[in-house]
């Protein structure tokens, strides 16, 4: 097996650019575990520890820019308090040791409809910045995801980075597993609220062939927040409302049944993750944070 081992950006995009079948390494908790079972036997592998720009973050005309290498434990520690979706996703991920190694970058780069960093990803419109040699372009995030296991990057490009706006308003995600602690997901979902643009953004995880939007959902209950004046009065949102709409999360969703849970199940436990996400959001304080007003009293 070859080994490359770049220390820069620019040298791991030439390495990708002459052996672009060569497998990317970053956390190694999904490439490893593949590699041990014999799931994979690649015939080169580019380590991209090295590369220092992976593992930076900052703001770029309004959004965060956020690289490829950061970790999960620094999307805690270092975001949590600007992604506070992707945050909670993040803790619920395997364990310490597998947060400390894990990256977003490598979440994406698997693309497994399971992977917990999805459906925030998607409730917030994120894009992912691809690389080769020949240039940089950035992909809406609902247009990465082509298959279970499958994306929409080319042989020779790289994951560079992800771009996501700091929350404008609440955020949400809970996840359904087989025990508490350093599991798959049986199914998940991730909602943020936008009050100034009067938006609602969902993510579904582990319930269809790729993580999805529930567009519907989102298109009702906006619906419903402007007919009823909600995002001003800041009421609550009627029970009738709230059930249709984790009904049209659940009908979003293109569940199978797997040895994790049937597709009934999934639907089920999504309708009643999607209310749940929404009362929660609609009721903390954060869900007043207007972009560009004073924060705090
Ligand atoms: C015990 C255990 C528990 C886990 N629990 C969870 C969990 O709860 N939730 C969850 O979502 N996942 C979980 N995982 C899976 C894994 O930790 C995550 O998918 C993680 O985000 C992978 O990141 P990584 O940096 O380790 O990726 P790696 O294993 O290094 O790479 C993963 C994939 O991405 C590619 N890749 C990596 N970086 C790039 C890049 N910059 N450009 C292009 N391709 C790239 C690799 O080639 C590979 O295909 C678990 C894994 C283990 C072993």
């Amino acid at each position: 097996m070859e080994f490359f081992q770049p220390s820069s950006w620019s040298e791991a995009l030439e390495v990708k650019a002459d052996h672009p079948e060569a497998t990317p390494i970053a956390g190694g908790t999904d490439v490893m575990v593949e590699l041990n079972l014999d799931h994979r036997r690649p015939a080169s592998i580019v380590d991209l520890t090295r590369v220092r720009e992976l593992t930076e973050w900052g703001m770029e005309d309004g959004r965060l820019r956020i690289g490829a290498g950061v970790t999960y434990t620094r999307v805690i520690d270092e975001l949590g308090d600007r992604l506070p979706g992707l945050a909670m996703a993040s803790r619920t991920v395997g364990s310490p040791q597998i947060r400390n190694r894990g990256t977003v970058g490598g979440n994406l780069g698997t693309s497994s409809p399971a992977g917990d960093a999805h459906p925030p990803l998607l409730a917030s419109d994120a894009q992912v910045e691809v690389a080769s040699k020949a240039g940089t372009r950035r992909i809406p995030i609902r247009e990465f995801f082509t298959g279970p296991k499958k994306n929409a990057m080319q042989q020779d490009e790289l994951i560079a980075a992800f771009l996501v706006e700091p929350a404008p308003g609440a955020q949400q995600f809970s996840k359904v597993g087989t025990r508490n602690a350093m599991v798959i997901a049986v199914c998940s979902f991730a909602l943020a609220l936008d009050p100034a643009r009067r938006r609602v953004g969902t993510g579904i995880g582990s319930a269809g062939p790729t993580p999805l939007r529930a567009s519907e959902a989102e298109q009702f209950i906006e619906g419903v927040l402007d007919e009823e004046n909600l995002w001003d009065r800041r009421t609550p949102v009627s029970e009738s409302a709230l059930a249709r709409f984790g009904q049209l999360v659940a009908m979003a969703a293109r569940p199978i049944d797997d040895v994790r849970g049937t597709a009934a199940y999934r639907r089920h436990a999504l309708a009643v993750l999607a209310r749940r996400c929404f009362v929660w959001a609609w009721s903390s304080p954060s869900v007043g944070r207007w972009r560009g007003a004073p924060e705090g009293p």
